[in-house]
């Protein structure tokens, strides 16, 4: 029959016990979700910093729609560039210290974006193994060389570029390096050495590139992210993260910016994003920045996570909002989320192929909503269910 993929593949998926669906949630906050009229406790949120439905950036939504509209009625080339989105990323400059910024409808295509837009014949695009699907399928389309360096291996990374060097025709030959990587990884949870990865950029004059989805917001002392670790040349990060709107931020110098708006086709042949979400994503910036509490907790929180699982847990430790603990095999990973959800507990099974096989797992992420006793009742199930 025509078509017969469709089915079979899916089925496939199903034998595999890598069957995915959709859940409908009625109702979510970062530590609250109420799906099927039953109330769980949230563990798989990415409103890290907990300010999905803050009465500031909801007030904020609401006057940018009023001042500015809820659509861009355009792309940002014709006539869908406002003040609001101006007055945004002034404010982010500003924030990742950075002469300019560009806004995209998602962190995917804004990743998409810049792996094209650095994807010259000229460039070699180096990116970490763990890297999001977004940045793969954006260096694998493009006309760069692509190579993956084993996951945070910057030894390896640096063998590689020397390697390619010490390959090239001729010394003339120009190779344009990229360095890419994630700040936080979203498996794991763990950290790129982005000093490091910024040493060797420097070292072979070419440029670091980091996705800072889970590290916007969470790092550094006003939540500019992976920026406040070391020098990075571009930052991507989504809104929909820990800064709670939706769309994705591009920070640069201005003749990569130059180069987006005249070569980039996410960017020229997309609607801008909604000015009134700009307007309230202005608002959410400037409490990220002020509200330190929020970080504090959720380094608070995770550290009573470590404490409180028992020994036989494989926790990966780190200080993000991230947490994994290690399971194995699909079925048994599913079969344990299941038992946590009688509980009262809402998270993620992370299966192939998003993560290697035999490395099924739970992903927790621990938000600034979160109370110390739900940690602990956390800590407490999923000690009694891995027992
Ligand atoms: C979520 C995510 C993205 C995609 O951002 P969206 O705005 O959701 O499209 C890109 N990179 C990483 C690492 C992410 O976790």
């Amino acid at each position: 029959m025509a078509f017969d993929f469709l089915n079979s593949d899916v089925e496939q998926q199903k034998g595999l016990a890598r069957y995915r669906a959709r859940q409908c949630v009625a109702k979510q906050n970062g530590r609250h979700v109420i799906i099927d009229d039953k109330s769980y406790l949230n563990f798989s949120s990415n409103d890290y910093l907990g300010l999905n439905h803050h009465p500031d950036i909801n007030n904020a939504l609401i006057e940018g729609a009023e001042r500015f509209g809820t659509c861009a009625s355009g792309s940002s080339l014709i006539t869908g560039y406002s003040y609001a989105h101006q007055a945004l990323e002034n404010d982010i400059c500003d924030w990742l210290n950075k002469p300019k910024c560009l806004l995209f409808s998602s962190g995917f295509s804004a990743n998409n974006a810049l792996m094209h837009a650095l994807g010259h014949k000229s460039c070699h695009l180096y990116l970490d193994k763990l890297s999001h699907a977004s940045l793969i399928d954006g260096a694998l389309t493009s006309d760069a060389r692509v190579k993956r360096f084993l996951h945070n291996d910057t030894a390896q990374l640096q063998r590689f570029i020397e390697q390619a060097q010490h390959k090239r025709a001729s010394a003339i030959d120009e190779i344009n390096n990229v360095i890419v990587s994630e700040g936080v990884f979203s498996m794991d949870g763990d950290q790129a050495a982005v000093a490091d990865l910024a040493k060797i950029a420097q070292q072979y004059q070419g440029l670091l590139y980091i996705d800072d989805a889970h590290s916007i917001g969470v790092i550094g002392k006003q939540g500019q992210g992976s920026s406040s670790l070391a020098s990075v040349d571009i930052v991507m990060a989504t809104l929909g993260k820990s800064i709670a709107t939706s769309g994705a931020l591009v920070a640069c110098d201005e003749t990569l910016a130059d180069y987006l708006v005249n070569f980039s086709r996410h960017y020229i042949y997309s609607t801008a994003i909604s000015p009134a979400l700009a307007w309230a994503t202005k608002k959410s910036i400037e409490i990220i920045k002020a509200e330190h509490w929020r970080r504090e907790k959720i380094v608070e929180l995770s550290e009573i996570l470590a404490q409180k699982l028992s020994s036989d847990v494989q926790l990966i430790k780190n200080s993000s909002s991230i947490h994994a603990i290690v399971i194995g095999d699909e079925k048994t990973t599913l079969s344990v989320c299941q038992k946590l959800r009688e509980q009262g507990i809402w998270l993620s099974a992370i299966r192939p192929p998003t993560v290697p096989n035999n490395s099924s797992r739970l992903r927790v992420t621990v938000t600034a909503s979160h109370e110390a006793k739900d940690i602990n009742y956390l800590a407490n199930c999923i000690n009694e269910v891995i027992k």
